[in-house]
């Protein structure tokens, strides 16, 4: 060993010694179970800095050189075998904690730390440490070191007995767990259209199995040039991890000045904030204020970690689905406010992989063929927005997630082998397009939308956006696109009218500028618990109330599931005044943008009332009454004359006030569901009866 190495070596054992004799003492209890002993640099900095300085410098000389150390102390275990540890550092000073977006060719081989989240890793897989070899010939035993990169088995030369010819004996081979993964730079780090970067970490030993895709990580470790596979001068950056800290982060950090903050609590003390906050969602599309509206309480969120008495937890986060006409800005709409969230990813059912939305597990996804579990949006976006567009279009496997996921907000994938639950408690903002084309309000939703009633009923609120005629409504909007053109045209012209751009600006110009208001909205999601006074609990169960005791002849206008959104819509109305009171007026708002969305989406187009069987099941109350009707018309036909022909069911049915499309409608209805049979053409039984 050389003279420096044994330096470093004595100058770990004397820190070791010194600082750490107890520790140690209390791990060699449990080694080898536990296998990994953790220095945090502070101290070490303390205790000798330019130990320290040399360990960033020449990572993989001194973690070596501390290991040494710790089995030079012939500290024994309960079996009485010397412990031999991974010392981890942790704590590394803040000129090495670096975004994944700095790191460059100038911190190469040195110790460096990063944060971020998981997108993707591995399954465990061993490697090779020290291989054993058997010489074929003559029985000699060699013992070879392997690369931790290549997947080569590095062999031992030419043998004593002259030959080169030998078994590899896997036994008495040295293996270590080793596990590779993928690190996304925080979706808060990366604001204001960048692409966020990634990086590949290597994980060795007990530092493997402890971590799924969605973690939050500060990993401390060397960054090193992987070799290519092909000879390339140009090399990918790796990085061999030694420490890995979970990062518990409950809400989206975002540094504010003092002044900031300042602006931040005089604006929620605007008499016009909620105005002005919707007229800052995307003020270049034109109308939909209730949608914005909406949108902006889904950005401040309800009241997280509220628990029920009996340990069920409440959703906080509300889910909006845009459901609606082509070309009325939908898609528009998701990526402004995927620009203005805090925390926040954009994904489209259509083009995503299975991955893409929730989670799943893929295999030789890395090129090696092993199986890789990789997070989606609704993963990734955990705590903040996943905003899903072309929603109607995903895959079955995503859909069936999904449910899932809206649900108890957790992805469970299970698949060769590989198992985990993954969190995806993000808020959902979706948009879907009809089936046909168009929206058409006099036909059940579920008939016109490719989604399953089970999942459009997990929406808090859902928007029909209709594009309809209207002179006034469209002079204004053609005018309202047309300005933004115009001024943004201006705008790169060498010398303009700044004044009258300023005066036609002024329409489509935000009152509160994106960066501050995604401050504005991280401030009210970190600081304000809002608790519902008297006041709102009794306007609350007051509309709740009315609204059922307008049910009629068993259609059901409103369920529970309901009133737990219009709480989390009014304790979202509470938080974006960073008020910590739900009062009266929040819970006005949230009834009133309830009341819009059962409104427009829920009303059943034959009585003109809300029925919630629309959104939750799919159909309506009198669309079943009708088809109980036709079915007792051909029961009772079949009774009184031993067959129902058609005509005959038709000129009764008409009697009842049933349209003849419907009875068509309704007639293969019951055909295709089996409780019907057409004996001959134009005859109809019922099922089991002959
Ligand atoms: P969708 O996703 O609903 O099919 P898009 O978001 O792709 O529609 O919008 C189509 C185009 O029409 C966009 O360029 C958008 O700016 C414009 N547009 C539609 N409605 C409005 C509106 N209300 N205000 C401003 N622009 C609009
Ligand atoms: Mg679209």
């Amino acid at each position: 060993m050389p003279d420096v190495t044994n330096t470093y070596v004595n100058k770990f054992e004397e820190f070791f010694t010194i600082k750490a004799k107890d520790r140690l003492e209390k791990l060699a209890e449990f080694y080898p179970e536990k296998r990994s002993f953790e220095v945090d640099y502070k101290e070490l900095e303390e205790f000798d800095i330019d130990l320290a300085d040399e360990l960033i410098n020449k990572p993989y000389e001194l973690i070596d050189a501390a290991e040494e150390a710790i089995r030079k102390m012939h500290l024994v275990n309960l079996n009485g075998k010397v412990i031999s540890p991974h010392v981890r550092f942790m704590n590394l000073p803040s000129e090495n904690v670096l975004l994944i977006r700095d790191l460059n060719s100038s911190f190469i081989n040195k110790f460096i730390s990063v944060e971020g989240v998981v997108t993707k890793i591995t399954e465990v897989k061993p490697k090779i440490k020290n291989a054993v070899f058997e010489c074929n010939h003559c029985g000699r035993i060699y013992t070879i070191p392997q690369d931790d990169e290549s997947q080569k088995l590095n062999e031992p030369g030419v043998c004593t007995c002259g030959r080169k010819s030998y078994t590899l004996l896997t036994e008495q081979s040295e293996f270590v767990d080793t596990q590779k993964m993928s690190l996304q730079e925080n979706l808060e780090a990366s604001k204001g259209g960048d692409q966020t970067r990634k990086i590949d970490i290597f994980l060795r030993d007990d530092l493997t199995n402890k971590i799924i895709p969605g973690d939050k990580l500060r990993i401390t470790g060397i960054l090193r040039l992987k070799a290519p596979k092909y000879k390339l001068s140009v090399y990918d950056l790796v990085i061999d991890c030694n420490h890995v800290t979970k990062v518990e982060k409950e809400f989206e950090e975002i540094e504010l000045t003092e002044e900031e903050e300042k602006q931040i609590i005089e604006l929620s003390k605007d008499p016009d904030l909620y105005k002005k906050i919707v007229r800052s969602i995307a003020p270049s599309i034109y109308g939909h204020e209730e949608i914005k509206e909406a949108i902006a309480l889904q950005l401040f969120g309800g009241t997280p970690g509220k628990v029920k008495s009996d340990g069920m937890k409440i959703r906080p986060d509300m889910h909006i689905l845009l459901i609606g006409d082509p070309g009325v800005a939908k898609s528009q709409l998701l990526k402004y406010v995927d620009n203005l969230a805090p925390k926040s990813i954009y994904a489209s059912g259509k083009s995503s992989s299975a991955a893409g939305l929730t989670a799943t597990a893929e295999k030789d996804d890395y090129g090696e063929g092993g199986w890789t579990l990789k997070a989606g949006a609704l993963v990734l976006a955990a705590g903040g927005m996943a905003l899903i567009d072309e929603f109607d279009k995903m895959s079955d496997e995503d859909r069936s997630s999904m449910h899932e996921a809206m649900e108890t907000q957790e992805i469970h994938v299970a698949k060769a082998g590989m198992i985990a639950d993954f969190k995806a408690n993000a808020s959902i903002l979706a948009a879907a397009n009809p089936k046909f084309g168009r929206f058409d309000p006099n036909v059940l939703p579920a008939e016109q939308f490719n989604i399953p009633p089970t999942l459009i009923s997990r929406f808090d609120l859902i928007f029909p956006i209709r594009d309809e005629l209207d002179a006034k409504k469209d002079a204004e909007l053609a005018e309202h696109i047309l300005t933004s053109h115009y001024t943004s045209g201006m705008r790169l012209q060498r010398d303009y009218d700044k004044k009258e751009v300023e005066k036609a600006e002024e329409r489509v110009k935000p009152d509160i500028e994106p960066d501050f208001l995604r401050k504005y909205i991280a401030y009210a999601r970190s600081h304000v618990k809002p608790v519902l006074t008297p006041e709102a609990i009794n306007r609350i169960k007051e509309f709740y109330l009315d609204l059922r005791k307008a049910g009629e002849n068993g259609s059901v206008p409103i369920t529970a599931r309901y009133l737990e959104g219009i709480v989390r819509l009014a304790e979202a109305s509470a938080k974006g005044r960073l008020s910590s009171t739900v009062d009266f007026e929040d819970a006005e708002r949230a009834i009133r943008l309830m009341r819009y969305s059962l409104r427009s989406i829920g009303v059943d187009p034959e009585t003109g009332r809300i029925d919630i069987d629309i959104i939750a099941t799919g159909t309506s109350k009198s669309k079943v009454d009708k088809v109980k009707t036709i079915y007792r018309i051909i029961k009772e036909l079949n009774a009184s004359r031993g067959e129902a022909k058609k005509e005959d069911v038709v000129e009764e049915a008409k009697l009842k006030n049933i349209r003849l499309d419907d009875i068509d409608e309704i007639i293969s209805q019951l055909k295709r569901n089996g409780d019907i049979y057409s004996p001959r053409y134009g005859v109809y039984k019922l099922t089991g009866e002959k």
